[in-house]
C-alpha cells in the first residue's frame, strides 16, 4: 500500500488513533473507555470518527 493510499483512508481522526484515547480505562462499567481531552468516559457506540479534537500519538 502506498503512502498516498494510506492517506486516503478516513481513519486518521478517530478515537482508536488518538493520543487522548484511553481504551478500557473503566473496566466493568457501562462506559469503559475514556477521552482524556474532554475528560469523559464513553462506550463502544460513542467512538468518534472525524473528531475535531483528535491528536495523533
Ligand atoms: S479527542 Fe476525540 S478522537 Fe480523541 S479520544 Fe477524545 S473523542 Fe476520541
Amino acid at each position: 500500500m502506498s503512502l498516498q493510499d494510506r492517506r486516503a483512508i478516513p481513519v486518521a481522526r478517530m478515537c482508536l488513533t488518538c493520543t487522548y484515547f484511553r481504551p478500557n480505562a473503566h473496566p466493568g462499567t457501562d462506559r469503559p473507555h475514556h477521552c482524556a481531552f474532554v475528560d469523559n468516559p464513553f462506550d463502544d457506540g460513542e467512538l468518534r470518527l472525524e473528531c475535531p479534537d483528535h491528536q495523533p500519538p
